[in-house]
């Protein structure tokens, strides 16, 4: 009988000893570095001659590993593995299966600061960013062993006389699960063990700027007992990999999250029913966002101004949740944004190694480039308040960037930049603010910060996205208790984390009996 879910804490840094346990977790990772990856199919690791690099990206010339890069054959040979693994796997009882999803919990407890180091070396996250992503990861291993638990439970019917009803909760089969590299073991984690959790099996192809800490992921469900077959794992470019995936007949679900281009690709893409394939495919997308942060005139400015630093630049606004509008009633313009302004030019960009620095590079040169463009553009669009360039030349940096006084429709105010840059928009009154915070394809996160009870009521009522905050910053969502996912093109709303999630992972089949 598993314990009431509960959240994982997050590790005080301001204690020493948990400073020094830290330190000696990175040391200890990056002793294990360069990674040799491989694939692991069919309960068999598989080195391949061709291979692609994953770099430090606070230190450019730092590798982290070469991981295989594996083929369309190679996505294959992992579907025929999983399709194999399938027929016993869904039969074993749902008790055992959460037992394997406790048990990767532990490990990713036993070991948390060695995996977060890895994401601190791998993604350049900051420790407090790196140890929430493993706290996370952790609650999604306990909270869907508790909700498949109650799944498998007799579920509420409307009794009929002379009938016996169940609803049985069934697996799908094999799925196709590719994360993002943003949240490389916390969304990897979660949309994995929701899927083998509910009875299906798996192919993982895990973003290829993260190869290193999915590897680890990997061997700790490998560790906990998790069968040969359940859990495949191919490295490799989405390109190929997961075209093979999207594309297979034998495969009857994807799980994905990423961006919005790739997930239309992939929706189109799974729509095909390619000869031999008896069902249609089940799409779980959770894609971009361009979220906000909604400020009005009778809001605590010191609490908002918190709120938008934080939520604008946590891991370098690298976030589907990042605040990236801030959207300000022109009273209180001024005021707010000198506030933020000040607040973002005190924070440290550096290497996040280092403790003190807490905003670290973006995740590779690419990313960097199309960055540092698209506040190029915003020099255009709008004024330029704070940062607007690189920062250390040894890694991929961006300064944290504020672009004052953009139009709504200006680029930098409608497209997702997925990096540290904030556009701030001016707002007429409060009316005019929900506008505007709704003048987007997406609908994400978004916050509101305001004392009035009318004007939060109305908030609640008229602001559209998947996850709206009320006097709090607009990201980090807690397992459990704010399911998360959007509307519009950030994706199919599957609210992971919450109650619903396992749904998408399963079938419900109904049996009524006739009893005399
Ligand atoms: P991408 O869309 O570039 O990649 C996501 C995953 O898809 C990666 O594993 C990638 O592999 C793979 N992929 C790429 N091309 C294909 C293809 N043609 N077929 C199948 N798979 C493919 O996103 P990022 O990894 O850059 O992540 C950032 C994006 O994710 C942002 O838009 C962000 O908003 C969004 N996101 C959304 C969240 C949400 O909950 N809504 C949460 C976190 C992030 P490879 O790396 O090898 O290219």
């Amino acid at each position: 009988m598993l314990s009431e879910f509960r959240n994982e804490p997050l590790t005080d840094f301001g204690d020493d000893a948990n400073r020094r346990a830290f330190a000696a977790a990175l040391e200890k990772v990056g002793y294990r570095l360069p990674i040799e990856g491989r694939l692991w199919i069919g309960g068999q690791w598989i080195a391949k001659d061709a291979t692609f690099a994953s770099v430090n990206p606070s230190h450019r010339e730092r590798a982290i590993g070469r991981f295989a890069k594996g083929s369309r054959s190679d996505a294959e040979k992992a579907i025929e593995a999983a399709s194999k693994a399938f027929g016993a796997w869904k039969d074993v009882p749902s008790t055992q299966r959460a037992d394997r999803l406790v048990r990767i919990a532990n490990i990713l407890r036993d070991r948390k600061h060695e995996f977060s180091a890895m994401m601190v070396l791998e993604e350049g996250k900051s420790w407090v960013e790196a140890d929430a992503d493993t706290a996370e990861a952790i609650d999604f291993c306990e909270f869907y062993a508790r909700e498949m638990i109650r799944l498998s439970g007799p579920q509420p019917l409307t009794p009929v006389p002379g009938e016996k009803g169940e609803l049985e909760f069934v697996p799908l089969g094999v799925g196709a699960v590719i994360p993002p590299w943003n949240f490389p073991l916390a969304i990897l984690a979660g949309m994995t063990t929701a899927a083998i959790v509910a009875g299906n099996t798996v192919v993982l192809k895990p973003a290829s700027d993260s190869a290193g800490i999915a590897t680890m992921f990997v061997e700790a469900a490998i560790e906990a007992g998790v069968p040969d077959g359940v859990l495949n794992f191919v490295t490799g470019p989405g390109s190929e990999v997961g075209d093979a995936l999207v594309e297979s007949p034998k495969v009857r679900f994807i799980a994905f999250t990423g961006s919005k281009a790739v997930g239309l690709e992939i929706n189109e893409k799974a729509a095909k029913v390619p000869p031999g394939q008896i069902w249609i495919k089940r799409t779980i997308l959770e894609m971009g966002g361009k979220d906000f942060i909604l400020v009005d005139e009778t809001a605590d400015l010191d609490s908002a101004a918190d709120g938008v630093v934080s939520s604008a630049f946590g891991f370098q606004g690298q976030k589907c949740s990042a605040c990236s509008r801030l959207i300000v009633v022109d009273s209180v313009h001024d005021a707010l944004v000198q506030r933020v302004v000040e607040k973002t030019k005190a924070l440290k960009l550096g290497p996040v190694e280092n403790f003190e620095n807490t905003v670290g590079p973006v995740i590779n040169a690419g990313a960097q480039k199309k960055i540092l463009a698209y506040i190029e553009t915003g020099k255009k669009e709008g004024k330029l308040l704070a940062g607007g360039g690189p920062g250390p030349e040894s890694g991929f940096f961006v300064e944290p960037t504020v672009i004052d006084e953009v139009s709504p429709d200006s680029t930098v105010a409608r497209e997702e930049i997925f990096g540290p840059v904030l556009a701030v928009l001016r707002a007429k009154d409060f009316e005019a603010g929900v506008a505007l915070a709704n003048d987007t394809e997406y609908g994400l996160t978004g916050a509101l910060y305001s004392k009035d009870p009318r004007r939060i009521a109305e908030g609640k009522r008229r602001l559209f996205c998947g996850n709206l905050y009320i006097n709090r910053k607009c990201t980090g969502a807690l397992v459990g208790a704010h399911p998360f996912g959007g509307f519009n093109m950030s994706g199919t709303d599957s609210k992971a984390g919450g109650r619903e999630y396992l749904y998408l992972f399963t079938q419900a089949k109904s049996i009524a009996e006739k009893v005399s």
